[in-house]
């Protein structure tokens, strides 16, 4: 019998599962498929709240912790597992093309500035100076010198590896079927490879978080948003920083890949990659690095991003089902707050405390 049972074996539960561990908790992880084999491995890697958060508030607030978690947590994992996380935060600039995405963009450039973010303005030149194969054409935009990526599946690998370090019952393969209750008490899980019993479990199945409380009669509103998403050779094209313009993002990793994303496009469960996915990903970007258009293309590929009704991640304990947390949600994010996600979540579960958490409970959605 563990401490805790985690349920999905993606960025989130892996991290938590991790943080766990590391505070002396004996922990069992389940996966139905590979570990990080859903969403996590999907990602372009992006570290990037001041892009992604459009208006001031918790979501800004939590992406922003999450980041200056990160350089510690990749230190101490890759001293702990031997393994290069290939984490770069150099900056990012976000684009604007035209007066209307200028208008916009300066919008969020002020309140991000007024709350005292590290957010530069630029005009071309001085974007031409920050990453020279943007296109003359661009008119303004935001630096962010602080923010960045990963290489997320190096990073799986290594929480992978730390995890077995950690004495973490890993079992991939197994498909959780049933929640088990025991007078009113979540006790642990059952699978395809038999039961597993637990003090506490906590779901961390990504997209499939709807489906798995669904066997608890519980309905809460987590959806597939799928992601087409494509990588092209850096050979030739050394580009510097992350651009982002409002049809697409380019990331250059440091694999000698450059990530081209991502469409948001509901399909159910699907993740292929259709052509006209691809054609809007590959087409969105050009405009932006002219030189993408000699790029060799590598590979595209697809994954369910978790959304919620409000846009928020699930936090927190489960009302009314003693002994049963979420830790999902995450859309766009995962990998960005997977550190704040873990240390937090392990807090809760450590002090059974969910101050901090408030914005994110699933209460707000099952009470
Ligand atoms: C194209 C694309 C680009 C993205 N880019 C970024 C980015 O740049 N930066 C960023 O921060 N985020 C990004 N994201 C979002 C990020 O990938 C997700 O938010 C994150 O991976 C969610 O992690 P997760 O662990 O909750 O879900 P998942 O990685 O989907 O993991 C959930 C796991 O649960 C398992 N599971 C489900 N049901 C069961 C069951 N019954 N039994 C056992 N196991 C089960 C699944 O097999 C799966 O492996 C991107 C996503 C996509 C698709």
């Amino acid at each position: 019998m563990s401490d805790c049972l985690v349920v999905g074996g993606g960025i989130i539960g892996l991290s938590l599962a991790y943080e766990l561990s590391r505070r002396g908790m004996a922990v069992t992880l389940v996966e139905q498929g590979e570990w990080g084999g859903q969403a996590s491995s999907a990602a372009a890697g992006m570290l990037a709240p001041l892009k992604e958060f459009s208006v001031p508030g918790p979501m800004v607030e939590l992406g922003m912790e999450s980041l200056r978690l990160y350089p510690q947590w990749a230190q101490e994992l890759e001293e702990h597992t031997a393994g290069d996380v290939q984490l770069s935060l150099e900056g990012l600039v976000t684009v604007a093309m035209d007066d209307a995405e200028s208008e916009q963009l300066r919008a969020k450039y002020l309140w991000q500035k007024e709350a005292g973010y590290d957010v530069h303005w630029m005009g071309a030149k001085e974007l031409l100076v920050v990453e020279p194969l943007l296109t003359d054409r661009v008119q303004a935009g935001i630096y962010s010198p602080g923010e960045g990526h990963i290489n997320n599946r190096l990073l799986l690998r290594s929480l992978v590896t730390a995890c077995k370090i950690q004495g973490v019952a890993l079992l991939s393969g197994c498909v959780v079927k049933g929640i088990a209750v025991k007078a009113g008490r979540v006790i642990g899980v059952e699978t395809t490879s038999g039961p597993i019993r637990a003090d506490h479990t906590i779901v961390a199945s990504g997209a499939w978080a709807g489906i798995m409380l669904e066997m608890l009669d519980l309905a809460i509103p987590v959806r597939p948003v799928r992601g087409q998403i494509a990588a092209v050779s850096s050979v030739g094209i050394p580009l510097r920083t992350v651009i982002f313009g409002t049809s697409g993002y380019i990331t250059p990793k440091k694999d000698g890949k450059i990530v081209i994303g991502a469409t948001e496009d509901e399909s159910g469960f699907q993740r292929e990659v259709t052509l006209a996915g691809l054609a809007s990903v590959l087409n969105g970007v050009m405009p932006y690095v002219p030189a993408l258009h000699a790029a060799a293309f590598l590979e595209a590929w697809g994954g369910l991003r978790p959304a919620t009704a409000d846009g928020k991640p699930l936090l927190g304990p489960v009302p009314g089902w003693e002994g049963l947390s979420l830790a999902g949600g995450h859309f766009r994010n995962g990998i960005l707050l997977s550190p704040v996600t873990a240390i937090r979540m392990a807090d809760y579960l450590e002090s059974g405390q969910s101050e901090g958490l408030e914005p994110f409970l699933p209460s707000r959605f099952l009470s």
